[in-house]
């Protein structure tokens, strides 16, 4: 699955966000069995009002959400890509995520220390990318030492990896992170495989007061002017009002909500961004079992969407059964899509779209 890591400096809201994150999972967990939850990992069903749709025209007896893990790395300060402190297991935990939300403290308390001394969220920001960058340069050092003999040797590979190194490199040492680097498509494989931590798409969280939750402060509009500067996503949250949402049953949170002049939890438009931060859309399978909704990177072919389901799938991919979600709705279901002509026979060059409803067929 996809993996959202949460980084900010100590006291921004990290836990409590993580908290309400977690908790909306436990609550999740009884109905989605999938939903596992950790000291640090909490898996959250994606919330998406089309699969509800489909299911009650199909009325499948099952409903099954897509979700997305979220790993709470606490710990990153200052000084963490030297190693002081407890820095280089998180900065490993970083590494295995597809994307970084990073939480920024836009509320203003005098009873709770900022790290610093002040609040300034687009300092912070830099903070942790300069420690993110140092971390990089340092690895990206080490393995250029460690590649040159394959180099010399001629290995294909490690001249790919070389040469991206040495564009890292570049990039680092002007203080410029991983992602400015331009790359091409038939590098994107090598170059993702290198992970580097500051090559990882950024979703601001701006972490507010109560007050406001609904409309953002002037600190939100700094970190919102510094996240369009940098091709970066930004949500405004109020993880106070998160934590709470996420203790209430369902009714008592449209009215809390209604409240704070709040049409949905924060979480589920920190869910979304991250969905779209990382490129992914959702098809999904339906019928009088079960409703489903799955991930894909956008542009997925129709035999490697079928390999998310089950990798037999993609292996024997003979065809699919597509049609697409509003023909699903307008004509009442499969059959009625049928009848129109509008379940169309798509082959192994299909480029799955966003809302699909598909059925495949495969050699067992
Ligand atoms: P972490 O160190 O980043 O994990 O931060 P925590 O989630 O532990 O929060 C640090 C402190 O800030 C806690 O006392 C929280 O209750 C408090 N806090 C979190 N969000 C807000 C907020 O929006 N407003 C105020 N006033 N306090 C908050």
């Amino acid at each position: 699955g996809f993996r959202m890591g949460i980084v900010g400096l100590p006291n921004v809201g990290k836990s409590t966000l993580f908290n309400a994150l977690t908790r909306t999972a436990a609550a999740q967990a009884a109905n989605f069995p999938f939903c596992t939850i950790e000291p640090n990992v909490g898996e959250v069903a994606v919330p998406d009002a089309r699969l509800d749709r489909l299911a009650a025209i199909a009325k499948s007896k099952q409903v099954v959400p897509t979700r997305m893990t979220f790993v709470d790395i606490a710990g990153l300060v200052k000084g963490a890509s030297r190693g002081e402190g407890l820095g280089n297991q998180f900065l490993a935990n970083i590494r295995e995520c597809d994307a970084i939300a990073h939480v920024l403290r836009c509320f203003e308390d005098d009873d709770i220390t900022h790290v610093d001394g002040r609040v300034d969220p687009v300092a912070d920001a830099q903070t942790i990318e300069t420690e993110l960058m140092l971390a990089d340069l340092e690895s990206v050092e080490r393995r250029l030492t460690n590649i040159v003999r394959k180099v010399r040797g001629g290995d294909k590979e490690a001249v790919q990896q070389e040469r991206l190194l040495t564009a890292a490199q570049a990039a680092l040492e002007q203080g410029r992170p991983a992602r400015s680097v331009p790359v091409d498509d038939e590098d994107g494989k090598a170059w993702r495989m290198l992970q580097l931590l500051t090559a990882k798409p950024i979703l601001y969280v701006c972490n507010v007061s109560e007050d406001d939750a609904a409309t953002g402060n002037a600190l939100t509009e700094r970190v919102r002017q510094m996240a369009v500067a940098e091709g970066a996503a930004e949500v405004v949250i109020s993880a106070r009002i998160e934590e709470e949402i996420a203790q209430l049953p369902a009714d008592e949170a449209a009215e809390f909500l209604a409240e704070m002049g709040l049409e949905e939890p924060g979480l589920d438009r920190l869910i979304r961004a991250g969905y779209a931060l990382l490129g992914l859309q959702t098809y999904f399978t339906v019928g009088p079992k079960e409703a489903r909704a799955w991930t894909i990177p956008a542009g997925t072919r129709a035999p490697q969407a079928a390999g998310v389901i089950h990798g037999d799938f993609e292996r024997g991919f003979i065809r699919s059964e597509t049609i697409a979600y509003d023909d699903f709705v307008a004509l009442g279901g499969e059959a009625g899509a049928k009848e129109a002509g509008k379940m169309r026979v798509e082959g192994k060059g299909y480029e799955v779209k966003d809302g699909d409803v598909l059925h495949f067929l495969f050699n067992a």
